[in-house]
């Protein structure tokens, strides 16, 4: 399954995927406080941007890192009822190989991978908001079944079909992250997604 270890596609983590306000690398996990670049744990990083120009000029509503553990953690969370909406809903609107394949050609161009949303194949430059997924280890991205840019759209789309119960832990997460300007109260009310 996770070939990647077998054929890695490894870059240094592209601007995108550092911290909005410095440059820099994310150092801690948001959760545990663990040492993303120096302990040997994947993490992932989530990004909800605002774009103005694509790709090209966004401003970002939150951003953190999440160890791989962590969000393991936070997706047992899920009620199982959630949990089998998601799955169901990815299997219906997405294929992950068949989407890898997509970008043999290219296949360290991170641009592509986040240039269109997964699900929806709409090109991020006519999308109000969306957000990005990255897998890494250290200060390497891997491209395998991350990166990846899900629309606004969508992540209304998927909050139907989380439990309230959930949503509510959730929203203790984002709360946690952020206190966004009242523009974003929407797309910060679904919060974090590092469940997908
Ligand atoms: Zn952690």
């Amino acid at each position: 399954m996770a070939d990647y270890y077998i054929t890695p596609n490894y870059i240094s983590i592209p601007k995108i995927f550092r911290k909005d306000a410095t440059g820099g690398y994310f150092e801690t996990c948001i959760s545990c406080e663990c040492n993303l670049l120096e302990e040997e744990v994947d993490y992932l990083i989530e990004k909800a941007l605002k774009p103005y120009d694509g790709l090209n000029s966004y401003s970002t509503v939150f951003e953190y890192a999440i160890c791989w553990p962590c969000s393991e953690k936070m997706r047992m969370t899920l009620s199982q009822e959630s949990k089998t909406n998601i799955a169901k809903y990815f299997d219906q609107h997405l294929d992950l190989e068949e989407r890898r394949k997509q970008f043999e050609e290219t296949p360290l161009d991170v641009e592509r991978w986040l240039g269109t949303c997964a699900i929806s194949q709409a090109p991020v430059s006519e999308l109000k908001e969306f957000q990005i997924y990255g897998h890494f280890q250290g200060k390497d991205m891997i491209f395998h079944h991350y990166p990846f840019t899900l629309s606004g759209q969508v992540m209304d789309e998927l909050i139907h079909l989380i439990s309230n119960k959930t949503l509510d832990d959730l929203q203790n997460f984002t709360d946690q992250l952020t206190s966004g300007p009242p523009e974003f109260a929407d797309l910060l009310k679904s919060g974090p997604r590092v469940f997908i």
